[in-house]
C-alpha cells in the first residue's frame, strides 16, 4: 500500500512540475556538472557556472557552492513543488531578470531583497532545518 501510495505522489509531483522538470533533465544532460548530494527527490550538482538554478528536482550550484547556497537553491525547489506549472512564470523568469540587474537596482545590493529569492531563502532555512533534526533523530538510534 505504501509503495502505490509513493507511486501516486511520484506520478503527481511529476505531472505538477512537467516544465521545470523537462528543462532540468535538459540541463542535467547538457551541462558539465557532478552530483554532489541527493535531499528526497531532489539531485544537487556542482557545475562551472557561478550561480546557481534550481529546475523541479534538479538544483545546480557553483563548484565549491556552501550549505547556504544549497539551501537557497532547495528553497526553490519548494517553491517549484508549491507553484507546479506556475513556477517558471512566478519565479523562474522573474529570478533570472533579477539576477542580471540586481547590481543595478537592488537596495544595498542585496540579492534576496527580491520577493523571489527572499521566499527561496526561508524555505531554504526551513529545510535545513527539518533535515537537521531528521538527521539528528535517525542518529539517535
Ligand atoms: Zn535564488
Amino acid at each position: 500500500m505504501l509503495l502505490i501510495r509513493s507511486c501516486v505522489i511520484f506520478i503527481i509531483l511529476l505531472l505538477w512540475q512537467f516544465p521545470q522538470l523537462m528543462l532540468g533533465c535538459i540541463v542535467r544532460f547538457a551541462a558539465g556538472k557532478r552530483l554532489i548530494r541527493r535531499v528526497g527527490r531532489v539531485s544537487v550538482y556542482s557545475w562551472s557556472l557561478r550561480s546557481g538554478l534550481s529546475l523541479g528536482w534538479f538544483c545546480f550550484v557553483p563548484e565549491g557552492a556552501d550549505e547556504r547556497i544549497i539551501a537557497h537553491e532547495l528553497g526553490h525547489t519548494v517553491q517549484s513543488t508549491k507553484l507546479g506549472p506556475l513556477y517558471l512564470l512566478v519565479i523562474g523568469l522573474p529570478s533570472a531578470v533579477w539576477a542580471l540587474l540586481y547590481s543595478l537596482y537592488s537596495p544595498e545590493g542585496n540579492y534576496c531583497w527580491f520577493y523571489t529569492e527572499r521566499w527561496a531563502e526561508r524555505e531554504g532555512v526551513r529545510l535545513s532545518c527539518l533535515l537537521a533534526k531528521s538527521c539528528a533523530h535517525e542518529e539517535d538510534h
